[in-house]
């Protein structure tokens, strides 16, 4: 689905006038733009909203439908899926619970084995407090996880939101292809490939690659992570092992059968938990201070 980054503002007075996703702050949302935007596409009456933060974006109001024919249009839930007739959800995870699992994966990565056993007892949950949310979640019955694009944020949702999957390389198995997953395991080699690189990361013997694909070039937001893969390289001569993070479409190229992990934001990978634009920033810091 295309992200819509103009809108529609009308006033009471009927002024109209066409606003850019980038002109638009929090602060103006609330004053004056709230429930006075609408999609850009001619006869479609759908209002818009906004949500701030890192990834300042656009989005359907909550409860309005696109017409047929306006290429924003989406189908909403219950989305009926031949097969069983289940409801499929697609929901976007916020940039928190992104960052959240990332920094929870390296902890997990790190712990010795005494340690997970005592994080594992302490998350055995009381019953009841499940219960309230369950009972809510009674329309839908499945969700898809997705990074971009979605019709719903999951911040809007009533329900509780399920956990991203986290897999180490080698326990990625054939349902895992096609879905976002957090993918854990150690950086074997990167070969930088112009703004971006391709990083291979294994675990037991088992490897997956890691692309980022023209889209991942494309995206504006991604800009301060282009032409910085040169860092990993420092880092894997410097340590020993170089532990890689990162949520993605896991996928099985279809031409070289290979395990792919698809990479869109540079906020979705992390090498030894570091940002890799952070990371090339001290790197590049370090060695100009040695001259
Ligand atoms: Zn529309």
């Amino acid at each position: 689905m295309r992200r819509i980054v103009r809108v529609f503002y009308r006033d009471d007075n009927g002024f109209e006038e066409e606003i850019h996703l980038g002109e638009v702050t929090t602060h103006t949302y609330t004053n004056k733009l709230k429930q006075k935007i609408f999609c850009p596409t001619e006869n479609c009456s759908a209002r818009i909203s906004y949500s701030g933060g890192r990834y300042p974006h656009f989005r359907t109001w909550r409860y309005d439908q696109h017409s047929v024919n306006c290429p924003y249009y989406f189908a909403r839930f219950p989305v009926k899926l031949g097969r069983n007739l289940t409801d499929i959800v697609r929901v976007e995870i916020s940039y928190n619970r992104r960052q959240n699992a990332l920094n929870d994966a390296y902890i997990q990565m790190n712990l010795s084995v005494e340690e997970r056993e005592a994080l594992r007892n302490s998350r055995i949950k009381p019953r009841n407090s499940v219960r309230g949310i369950t009972s809510r979640k009674a329309n839908v019955k499945a969700e898809q996880l997705v990074l971009f694009d979605s019709g719903l944020y999951e911040d809007e949702l009533i329900f509780r939101r399920r956990n991203i999957s986290k897999r180490l390389v080698d326990g990625i198995t054939a349902s895992d292809i096609g879905e976002i997953r957090l993918v854990m395991g150690k950086i074997t080699s990167n070969i930088v490939d112009g703004e971006t690189a391709e990083i291979v990361v294994e675990n037991n013997n088992k490897v997956i690659t890691v692309v980022f694909e023209e889209s991942f070039t494309a995206d504006p937001y991604n800009s301060s992570y282009l032409n910085k893969f040169w860092a990993i390289n420092q880092v894997l001569n410097r340590e020993r092992v170089v532990q890689f993070t990162g949520i993605g479409d896991v996928r099985k190229n279809t031409r070289s059968h290979r395990l792919e992990l698809v990479i869109h934001a540079g906020t979705d990978f992390r090498i030894n938990n570091r940002d890799i634009s952070a990371l090339a920033a001290q790197l590049a810091l370090e060695q100009y201070r040695l001259g």
